[in-house]
């Protein structure tokens, strides 16, 4: 059997930020992930992560930016202790060795970002996300740990109200194995793999989220899914907000600047659940391209700037869709980009299960509220990795030896194991085209009752599917049809979260839009929501929302 003092389960900059946090304490720490630590969803990050550093800015603009952006949900106490933490966590990041553009006197350059009352979005041209996690992966490397690499988490062990440990399994062998460990720190990334048109990753599937959710612990504002508004047409990859932020203005097929009437003060650089419906209004009411997308224009730019500071979204355009940004508009329309829900956790990453923690786009602070503004994510990853890696580190010292069950591995694996003897069953591919055709359609931008009660029985009828799959494969090794079914089983039991918390609420607020509730219901609806997994779905209950010094206001742009 395995042992370890700390795991951290995701290796991607919350992971590896915890894990760092936890060696820093002193305590023995394993790192476990799906991939290669420098192919996690972090490195795709683009435009920038958000600090006010410089005199012109303030933290307390950054807060406020943050509780505006979040459309007054997010935790006020938590956003505070974000924003303050921000200028420490990039020079830090800086000293690790992050190489950021520079202005012309030598100090961090920074781009202005959507939502944001001042340009605070420090940069590495448009490849941010990486530059920090190569950066982060070589201070790691200076300290002792053990990786196990391409080992898939399962499930978590529980006794006694208590993590123990983790069930995972070793991908390059096909072995399960049960971890012991005294405290587990979940860092396991996105889930925009619930929808077909996303900009995550194909490795972005929730699994952490959905092991915490089997084993008991609540999740938090599921409902709130972020649509990037500009995700390049067909392909879904990403169209840095950073384009818009360095001037790219958006124009519908009547050649109008469509986001004057939407936001007549920032134009372009509203808040994106502002941008995103803006976009699929243009389409809806009959000024969008035929295909159904609207432009994105950089051409004014300039060939020189488009092409230093945005280098990669050259590439992209001009390999993934023949156009040359600097002759030609982008087509773009929203995609799935970021999930404000996920494991509900403190400050310090703690979660409502004794010895696991959270950080990262797995966890749900909560600091983006109904909203995540554009590079807050990227720092949310560096902040509470940190807290979470301290707090898991602390509770270590503390806590009893973990105990395993007898046979344990056994009982945990029993039900996976069979989907390899069944001779037929559901193929778990087909299963998750279904799931995300199902959210595209019904948990969408727009929403309305009865489209989620229809998402609600389909994903439903999917889960039911999903007890009867069957994996074809039956080698040990590298067995992605096993990883796929695992995957799929995890993003289903996320969706019916995602939906059943949407259909529950019962106003818009944020990227969550009721066509049916249009307005923001302060006196109903302030609050956070809260799902623990029971035996017929979701339960959900609420929770106040931490208030200091903001009033909720209405939110314009
Ligand atoms: C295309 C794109 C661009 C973005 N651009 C920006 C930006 O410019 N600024 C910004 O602030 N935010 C941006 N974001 C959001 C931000 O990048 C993410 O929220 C953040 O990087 C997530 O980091 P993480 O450490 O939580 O997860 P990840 O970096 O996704 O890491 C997750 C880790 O968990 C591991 N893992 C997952 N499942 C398992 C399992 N079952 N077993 C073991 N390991 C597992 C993976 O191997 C991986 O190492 C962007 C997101 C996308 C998709």
């Amino acid at each position: 059997m395995l042992k370890h003092e700390v795991v951290v389960v995701g290796a991607g900059l919350a992971g590896q930020r915890a894990a760092l946090a936890a060696i820093e304490a002193g305590r023995e720490v394993a790192v476990f992930s799906k991939l290669h630590p420098l192919r996690s969803h972090s490195g795709a990050a683009q435009g920038g992560i958000n600090a006010a550093v410089g005199k012109e800015d303030s933290v307390d603009t950054h807060i406020y930016d943050t509780v505006k952006g979040s459309d007054y949900l997010g935790d006020q106490d938590a956003i505070e202790f974000f924003c303050q933490a921000a200028g420490p966590t990039v020079v830090e990041m800086e000293h690790f060795g992050t190489i950021f553009n520079r202005g012309e006197d030598g100090s961090l350059a920074r781009r202005p970002f959507g939502g944001a009352g001042f340009p605070r979005t420090i940069y590495a041209a448009d490849r941010t996300g990486l530059a920090l996690l190569q950066a982060l992966w070589e201070r790691l490397g200076t300290e002792e740990f053990t990786l196990y690499e391409e080992w898939d988490l399962t499930s978590l062990v529980v006794r006694d109200g208590a993590v123990q440990g983790i069930v995972a399994f070793d991908r390059r062998k096909g072995d399960f194995a049960q971890v012991a460990a005294k405290a587990v720190v979940m860092a396991t990334g996105p889930f925009g793999r619930v929808y077909g048109r996303t900009t995550n990753a194909h490795s972005c599937t929730g699994d952490g989220v959905a092991a915490a959710y089997a084993a008991g612990a609540a999740l938090k504002d599921m409902e709130f899914v972020q649509f990037h508004p500009t995700a390049l047409m067909e392909s879904g990859i990403l169209i840095t907000e950073g384009a818009r932020g360095e001037g790219g203005i958006l124009k519908n097929a009547l050649g109008e600047r469509m986001m004057a009437k939407y936001a007549p003060h920032v134009f372009d650089l509203a808040s994106r659940d502002v941008v995103s419906r803006a976009i699929v209004t243009e389409v809806l009411e009959g000024r969008g391209f035929p295909g159904d997308y609207v432009h994105l224009e950089l051409m004014h730019l300039g060939k020189e700037k488009i092409e230093s500071r945005l280098q990669e979204i050259c590439d992209f355009t001009r390999n993934f869709a023949g156009i040359d940004p600097v002759t030609q508009p982008i087509p773009v329309f929203p995609a799935q980009h970021y999930m404000m829900g996920g494991i509900s956790t403190d400050i310090h990453g703690a979660t409502t299960l004794r010895g696991l923690f959270a950080a990262g786009e797995a966890a749900c602070v909560s600091i983006h509220g109904a909203n995540r503004l554009g590079g807050n994510s990227l720092l949310e990853t560096l902040v509470f990795g940190k807290e979470a890696g301290i707090a898991a580190a602390a509770y270590a010292v503390s806590a009893t030896a973990p105990s395993l069950p007898e046979g344990g591995l056994d009982v945990a694996t029993a039900p996976i194991r069979a989907w390899s003897r069944r001779t037929e069953g559901e193929d778990p591919s087909v299963l998750r085209t279904e799931m995300q055709r199902v959210m595209d359609r019904y948990v969408g931008i727009y929403r309305n009752e009865s489209d989620l009660l229809e998402g609600i029985r389909r994903v439903r009828e999917l889960k039911k599917r999903f007890a009867q799959i069957r994996v074809v494969d039956q080698s040990p090794v590298y067995n992605l049809n096993l990883s796929d079914a695992l995957e799929v089983g995890h993003m289903l039991e996320l969706a019916e979260a995602i939906v059943v918390g949407a259909y529950a609420r019962t106003e818009s607020r944020g990227a969550h839009a009721r066509r049916d509730y249009p307005v923001r219901d302060d006196a109903r609806w302030m609050k956070h929501t809260l799902a623990v997994r029971g035996p017929d779905g979701p339960k959900l209950s609420y929770s106040p929302v931490a208030y200091t010094r903001w009033e909720p206001k209405e939110r314009v742009y």
